[in-house]
This record gives structure tokens, sequence and C-alpha cells, in this order.
């Protein structure tokens, strides 16, 4: 089995001017020059995402945008295509993020089609699943998980899976300071895993990156990486700070 690239990515939210995110985006820049055994990812906001791309070039790491539109062109207000979103020199999408869901009222429907138009225009995807604190404490959370996998992921090829990433985010430990505990993460990846073997093939399954997210800090970084079916997080809070995040970057 190929060993699976780490990667670590930051989802900067709806945080940052453009002077604080070039700033922090080349203070990382920096960080990663010496560090190519990674792979680094950014989230900024889309107004700001050309420009940090600029502030990257030559770096490595992959610039992503926090949501996309499954069209191309139309009447859609308030949305990006992912045509526009490479223009701006974007290469990858988080789709399904907690806040989209909760906040925005994503359906797992919708989720699939923005899906869907990242793998279709070629762009690394990040599709995000989690399960709340109530499915957590009624012993719901696979089946939770299961369910959200499976419909985001209709209709997707196997072979369209090595543009896949998935990002097994519980929403109770997202910006609240409460992390799984590595071992709590790590039985639920397998799950994730297991979940796609089943629903694709068992190389398949091998081959994905399957990240954590929730109140990743440099505290429990190496902890978390340390798990085996942990192949990298999702950050958020934390990838605000460059030195927290380059910290994040350098696990051991
Ligand atoms: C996130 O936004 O995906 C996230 C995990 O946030 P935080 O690290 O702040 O919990």
């Amino acid at each position: 089995m190929k060993p699976r690239k780490p990667l670590i990515a930051g989802n900067w939210k709806m945080h940052t001017s453009f002077a604080d995110g070039c700033e922090l985006a080349m203070r990382v820049a920096a960080a990663c020059k010496e560090n190519r055994e990674r792979e680094v990812l950014l989230a900024p906001p889309f107004i700001t995402l050309p420009a940090i791309a600029k502030a990257v070039e030559g770096s490595g790491i992959i610039i992503s945008s926090q949501n996309i539109c499954w069209e191309e062109k139309g009447a859609f207000t308030g949305e990006i295509s992912p045509q526009m979103l490479q223009d701006a020199g974007g290469k990858a999408v988080i789709v399904g993020h907690s806040e989209r869901r909760q906040i925005f009222f994503e359906t797992d429907a919708m989720v699939n089609q923005r899906l869907k138009g990242g793998l279709h225009h070629g762009l690394l995807v990040i599709l995000c699943v989690g399960e709340s604190l109530d499915a957590r404490e009624e012993g719901q959370t696979f089946r939770a998980l299961e369910s959200q996998l499976k419909e985001g992921l209709i209709g997707i090829a196997p072979d369209a899976l090595d543009h896949l990433v998935i990002a097994y985010e519980p929403i109770w430990a997202i910006g609240t300071g409460k992390t799984a505990s590595p071992e709590q993460a790590q039985e639920t990846h397998a799950f994730i895993r297991e979940a796609i073997a089943t629903m694709y093939e068992k190389n398949i399954a091998d081959a994905i990156r399957i990240l954590y997210g929730g109140s990743v800090k440099p505290a429990n970084i190496d902890a978390l990486m340390a798990q085996p079916d942990i192949d990298g997080v999702l950050v958020g809070g934390a990838s605000l700070d460059a030195e927290s995040f380059v910290r994040i970057i350098n696990f051991t």
C-alpha cells in the first residue's frame, strides 16, 4: 500500500483582512519550503483568495475555497463557479462544512452537487462529515456518518475518489476547545475507511486521506497524527496564528 501523504489544511472561515491574510500566508509559505513531506492547504475567504494565491506562489501550498457552486454560470446570486475559483488560483474546495450545513441549511443533496461540480473541474475536494453532540450521546455517530457519506457520494465513480479527501469533524469539537481524543478519532476514522471500502473497494479506502478536524492545536497534533487512520487535519482557529499553524504542519 502506498503511504498516504499527510495533508494539513487551514480553514480561515470569515477571518483575515487582505494585509493580515497575506502576511499569515507568507509566513506559512516560508515554513513549507523547508518541509515538502507534507501537503499544506489554505482556504481563505473568496475575496482574498487571488491575493493569497499570489503570496504563496512557488511554495507548493494548495489554495482552496470554503465552498463552490455546482453550476458553471448563471443566475446564482452569491455563488462562485469552479471555473471562477480556478481563474483566481484555487485548486481545491471544502464542501459540507458543518457551519454550511447548520447555519446555511445546506443539505446532503446540495453537498453532493457541490462535490460533483468540484470533481468535474479537477479540483481536490474535501468532503466534511461529522456528528452532532446528540448523535454521539445517543450512540448514533456511525449511523450519522454513514448517511452523510452515502448521500454525499451519490453518483461518484470510483476513479474520481483519487481527488477526494474526507474530513471527519465532530460538530461538538469545532471551535469549542473540546477535541475528540486520539482514540475516539481513530475509531471513527477506521469506521469511515471501512464504510468507503464497503461502498467502493478496499484499495480505494486504503488510499483515501481522512483528516481530523475539531479544535486541533499544537498541544494535541502529535497524538492525533500518531493514529494510523488519521492522515492529516483540518484546522480552524489555530490556522489563523502562523506560529501555531507552522507547529501543526511540523508535527512529529
Ligand atoms: C473547522 O472549522 O473546520 C475547525 C475544525 O475549526 P476549529 O479548529 O477552530 O475547531
